[in-house]
């Protein structure tokens, strides 16, 4: 049985170009629910934490730089297979490679400024949505 959470972020690069109202409209259209959502900056070390999964990765450094570079959006959504149905939703970790009308396709920039995150599993979305969000900023 699959969860119906998932854990996401706009990433600063999306947030810079003022993608985060087609976004949005996006998450609505997909009919993701947002349970939980705030704009905020993590400091570098927050981005450390919340990647340490990637700690020991080549791209670790530069993924938590650019994390921290600048404000986001966090969010909890809810729907049907939240975790998986949102990967599918925003396509291929590299937006060159992402199926068209993806959110990666038309919102990345790069492979590592991919305009979105998300949960990769029900067990990280619990503990990524506990990084973010105490329980009386759920609704
Ligand atoms: P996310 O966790 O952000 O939803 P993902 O699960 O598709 O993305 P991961 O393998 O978890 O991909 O990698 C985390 C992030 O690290 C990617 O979204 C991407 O921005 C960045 N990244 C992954 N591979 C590379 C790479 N080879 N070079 C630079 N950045 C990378
Ligand atoms: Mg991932």
């Amino acid at each position: 049985m699959s969860g119906n959470k998932t854990l996401i972020m706009i990433k600063p690069t999306a947030v810079r170009k003022g993608f985060i109202g087609p976004i949005m409209a996006k998450i609505s259209e997909g009919g993701f629910k947002i349970q939980a959502m705030k704009y905020m900056q993590l400091t570098l070390e927050q981005a450390q934490a919340f990647y340490a999964i990637h700690k020991d990765r080549p791209f670790y450094g530069e993924l938590t730089e650019f994390m921290s570079s600048g404000p986001i959006v966090a969010a909890i959504l809810v729907n049907d297979n939240a975790v998986e149905a949102w990967r599918n939703y925003i396509g291929a970790t590299n937006p060159a490679e992402a199926d068209e009308g993806t959110i990666r396709k038309l919102y990345g920039t790069s492979l590592g400024e991919n305009a979105v995150h998300g949960s990769d599993s029900d067990e990280n979305a619990e503990i990524e949505s506990n990084f973010f969000f105490s329980a009386t900023e759920r609704f």
